[in-house]
């Protein structure tokens, strides 16, 4: 027990007891009443039914927090961290040999059997929790529509996109070390900025895709109505689509993804059922404003600031024997230091997690003033958000804590009571 076992236990037994804290505190909430003038009168089944869907979900979030952490902990306790990192070794001299390469090659294979063994025995882990939560409890309140077929089909389909793309991401960032050591955090860093900055372009075009089809959302009343509020804006959109949300779930969504040219609106077909046109053109307004505001390149910038600092925390115990002797491993490795490390980094992760979520929600009041300021109709949008939360089942009632942890979007309550305060324009 080295003085790296001991941070790293508290950081996270603290970290589990944190987001249980969160949870059984959340719980102790779904009944309040909900506060007069949001327009929020629900019938009680239809209220009672949603608090039955928002405690089932708390308590699948508990279960499965503690489940992941108590196997982790057995893991790292019963030296799986050894093991793992000597059935790495042999493979690795097996793959270098057949490779036909020196030692950097053999490291590089190396790092990325330790990386995808851990990654594999981590998705195993969680499996059971995500079939449950997929085939029982959203399919126990009536929003599952994922066959297992396309639960199969998904998780492979992601496994593949992890291997083909963030395979030779870990090979670069490995050889970087191999040729630097730990001040390679410099180049590491433009390495995985340029990365995130390529996925951010290529994801709506070539990754999004995969998983859904887009169609442009067809001429008509709808079209036109979204066409001449964009145009009144003096906007251009790059791309609005319709997305085959119904796939996988009944829920209702709508998102912005993209950086310049790529830029594009997508609408859940669910949507576009339950809600009005006006609605739809208040939502889109809500969407337009997150891209009018620059808010994607910023939380890009700022999540690209947050790995340098990560990356450059890392380059003082890459190579620190007592932790690697902390996880029971013996030789000092690079492939090893990077998960060591990052487990040693959850509390400044959680801290900053929190600063970033808070960030998210401001971002999402601001996109609200935008489109009830652009459309002048912030009552429009405000029945729009009662419509998503009643359709999707919201927590109407999260507890603070939850909150700062885990919502990159305001509460309901307050979306509309900020929403409220903002005047309409009529005609
Ligand atoms: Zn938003």
């Amino acid at each position: 027990m080295n003085t790296y076992c001991i941070i790293i236990l508290a950081a996270v037994t603290g970290s589990w007891l944190l987001q249980t804290a969160a949870a059984v505190l959340g719980l102790g909430r779904t009944g309040t009443p909900l506060p007069a003038g949001t327009g929020l009168d629900m019938e009680p089944a239809r209220r009672e039914r949603m608090q039955r869907y928002v405690a089932s979900g708390m308590r699948l979030n508990i279960a499965e927090d503690t489940a992941g952490t108590a196997v982790f902990l057995v893991f790292w306790l019963c030296g799986g961290f050894g093991v793992a990192d000597a059935l790495s070794r042999s493979a690795g001299a097996l793959l270098g040999g057949f490779a036909g390469g020196g030692p950097a090659v053999t490291g590089i294979m190396t790092g990325l059997v330790f990386f995808g063994l851990l990654g594999v025995l981590s998705s195993l882990a969680g499996l059971p929790f995500s079939l449950w939560r997929t085939f029982v409890h959203e399919e126990r309140f009536g929003f599952n529509r994922t066959t297992p077929l396309t639960f199969v089909a998904d998780r492979l389909k992601a496994g593949l996109l992890v291997a083909v793309m963030g395979g030779p991401l870990a090979a670069g960032v490995l050889w970087l070390l191999a040729l630097y050591g730990p001040e390679a955090w410099l180049p590491v860093w433009l390495l995985v900025s340029v990365f995130s900055l390529l996925v951010s372009f290529l994801a709506p075009r070539y990754l999004l895709p995969l998983f859904n089809t887009f169609t442009p959302l067809p001429q008509g009343a709808l079209r036109s109505a979204i066409d001449r509020y964009v145009t009144g804006q003096g906007y251009t959109l790059s791309g609005l689509f319709v997305v085959d949300g119904s796939r996988r779930s009944a829920k209702v969504n709508a998102y912005f993804t993209g950086l310049g040219r790529q830029r594009r609106i997508a609408l859940f077909d669910t949507l576009l059922e339950k809600l009005d046109d006006d609605e739809v053109v208040a939502v889109v307004a809500h969407e337009v404003g997150h891209c009018t505001l620059g808010h994607i390149p910023v939380m890009l910038g700022l999540s690209v600031a947050r790995t340098g600092l990560m990356l450059w925390l890392l380059s003082f115990f890459l190579t620190e024997p007592q932790l690697f002797a902390a996880f029971g491993v013996q030789q000092v490795s690079y492939h090893a230091g990077l998960v060591f490390f990052s487990l040693l980094f959850t509390p400044v992760s959680l801290f900053t997690g929190v600063g970033f979520h808070a960030l998210l929600r401001r971002n999402e009041y601001a996109a609200d003033a935008f489109a009830a300021r652009t459309t002048g109709r912030p009552d429009v949008l405000s029945s729009a958000l009662r419509k998503l939360a009643s359709e999707n089942m919201t927590n109407l009632n999260p507890h603070p804590l939850q909150v700062a942890l885990h919502y990159t979007h305001p509460p309901l309550v307050q979306r509309l009571q900020a929403l409220g305060a903002l005047p309409v324009r009529r005609g």
